[in-house]
């Protein structure tokens, strides 16, 4: 086959920031896919997008060309449907509750989730810290689990957009990542092909998030969601805080036992973040006005997350890992904890074992950091802050450099702001 196209023509282009053709990011995009172009020339070009950006028609038809690279679903058959998707922080365990909460109003929930590189945890790392659950399943078993259970948490199967797969882990060992029309077409591109009725984005901006700032985060936000409304998808974006870690854990096991908490009434912003997405996804599938927090408190949503752990090989009732050792830090002295660094945090579970540099490593499901105080709490002199666990006792000190700025004490008594949880709603 002749390829129409030379990809050192098309790195020019964009190098030199002129605007690239329909036809010339359809061919990269699948001349890449199918291994004619070289992973090297993808990184130039991937950089050169992270340096002169893209405009919006070239960003609409690089994701369009990322969803034809592989098969769409269709999950029309299974009536009203809705998916959620975050760009990911730190200590954010929201789809494990919130998928069973949507699903107890019978709105199905198709949810497609990755695994955690870098700083940021993966759903289905954490998922399978619980005994005998698993992330792969055929189309055929995603659909039955669906149709019985109403919600699925699996893996994206190889043939939903290929190509963001393979651009995604080449981003991440070329520092571009955190690109607005690189993350907006990888997120889009998947959930477009997955084939969801009803999409709300859960856009993180603070220190923990890829988009650190907020005027960033909003441009991500303006742009997917533009990107989703446009392919016909009903898609709505809340913006949140990723200053400090959601919640009370950070790490797999960790925080899927906060999340079974959060099912029984656990901690506030889990529940409260979880509460908002849970509404914006059913108003978007056509139930704007049920009772979103009732299915929490009486227990129904609790009983959709037992059937779906067991629908995939799970024992909802099996002890999940606990770590060989912990050790915790404590207040040097009184004070009211003004911040809690999410990045650091991040890093340090990570460095205990919770995450992995290649995407080959296997996790340590036990590690992890637990928070004993949040923004705005008064604490005394030795009070526990955090708790660091690992199945490995030599990994401690690096975890307690990472964290050696982490947590900001005020004086006694300061009244300590805090930003809203949910900053913004863009539809
Ligand atoms: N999540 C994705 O799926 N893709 C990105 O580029 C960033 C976060």
């Amino acid at each position: 086959m002749v390829e129409p196209y030379d990809a050192v023509d098309v790195i020019r282009t964009e190098r030199d920031r002129q605007t690239l053709s329909d036809d010339q990011i359809a061919w990269v995009i699948d001349a890449y896919t199918r291994g004619v172009v070289a992973d090297e020339q993808m990184s130039a070009l991937a950089m050169a997008v992270f340096l002169n950006g893209m405009e919006r028609p070239e960003i609409e038809r690089w994701t369009r060309a990322m969803i034809e690279s592989g098969e769409c679903l269709d999950f029309t058959s299974l009536g009203a449907t809705a998916d959620k998707h975050s760009t990911g922080g730190v200590g954010d365990k929201i789809t494990l509750p919130l998928v069973p909460l949507v699903a107890a109003f019978g709105v199905r929930v198709p949810q497609l989730s990755g695994r955690g590189l870098g700083h940021t945890g993966g759903t289905l790392d954490k998922m399978e810290s619980i005994p005998g659950w698993r992330a792969n399943l055929t189309n055929e078993e995603m659909f039955d689990v669906l149709r019985e259970v109403g919600g699925v948490i699996c893996a994206a199967g190889s043939g939903l957009a290929p190509a963001d797969k393979k651009l995604y882990a080449l981003r991440d060992t070329t520092a571009t990542v955190d690109c607005i029309p690189l993350i907006a077409s990888s997120i889009m591109s998947k959930k477009i092909a997955e084939g969801t009725g009803a999409l709300v984005l859960d856009v993180k901006t603070g220190a923990g998030a890829f988009m650190r700032e907020e005027a960033r985060a909003r441009e991500l936000a303006r742009t997917m969601v533009d990107l989703g409304t446009d392919a016909g998808l009903t898609t709505v974006a809340l913006l949140t805080d990723m200053l400090t870690p959601l919640g009370l854990t950070v790490g797999n096991a960790l925080e899927v036992r906060e999340s079974v908490d959060v099912l029984a009434g656990g901690p506030s912003d889990v529940i409260e973040l979880t509460v908002a997405l849970a509404r914006e996804m059913l108003a978007a599938a056509g139930k704007p006005d049920v009772d979103v927090a009732a299915a929490l408190s009486d227990g129904r949503a609790m009983d959709v997350w037992r059937r779906m752990v067991a629908a995939q090989g799970g024992d909802p009732d099996a002890a999940l890992p606990v770590a060989v050792d912990t050790h915790t830090i404590t207040a040097e002295h009184d004070g009211v904890v003004s911040a809690i660094d999410a990045m650091d945090v991040a890093v340090a579970a990570w460095r205990l074992g919770a995450g992995r540099a290649r995407k080959e490593d296997p996790v340590d499901a036990a590690a992890g950091v637990e928070l004993h105080a949040k923004p705005g709490d008064t604490v005394r002199a030795g009070q526990p802050l955090l708790t660091l666990h690992t199945s490995d006792p030599a990994r401690f000190p690096r975890a307690e450099q990472a964290l050696a700025g982490a947590i900001s004490l005020a004086a006694p008594g300061t009244s300590v702001a805090t930003r809203p949880l949910i900053i913004d709603r863009i539809a």
